[in-house]
């Protein structure tokens, strides 16, 4: 089977001028990001067990893009996930239908023919 794409979408919303949309992955080049630094994940320390001192991971940050209406910058909301269908599903649904309706044309020539000779066979008894 094949690999569903994932598409990542985001919400922006731009209070002061209401300006509102979705931003879908393959749309991003179409806004301007604002570009932001990771949030730190706080103070390094030192790990009792290893002795060595340690600094947490920085957290990835929401993205933000320049709002088209008013250039204000707006933090985007990431919206879950949706699988998009690629052209090979589509193509194999239409595939799948077309063979289904072939099977029921044949389906209905098969009973067709059998009434027919049911038929022939009525008259010659
Ligand atoms: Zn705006």
């Amino acid at each position: 089977m094949a690999e569903k794409k994932i598409q990542k979408r985001w919400l922006i919303y731009c209070e002061p001028c209401s300006f509102r949309s979705t931003i879908m992955e393959e749309e991003i080049k179409g806004f301007t990001e604002v570009p932001l630094v990771d949030t730190p994940g706080g103070h390094p320390k030192r790990n009792p067990e290893t002795k060595k001192v340690e600094t947490p991971k920085s957290l990835p940050r929401a993205k933000m893009f320049k709002c088209p209406q008013c250039g204000r910058g707006v933090i985007a909301k990431p919206l879950p996930d949706i699988y998009v269908k690629t052209i090979e599903d589509v193509e194999k649904e239409k595939l799948k239908k077309q063979d289904a309706e072939r099977k029921k044309v044949q389906e209905e020539r098969r009973i067709k023919e059998e009434e027919f000779i049911n038929e022939k066979k009525d008259r010659s008894t």
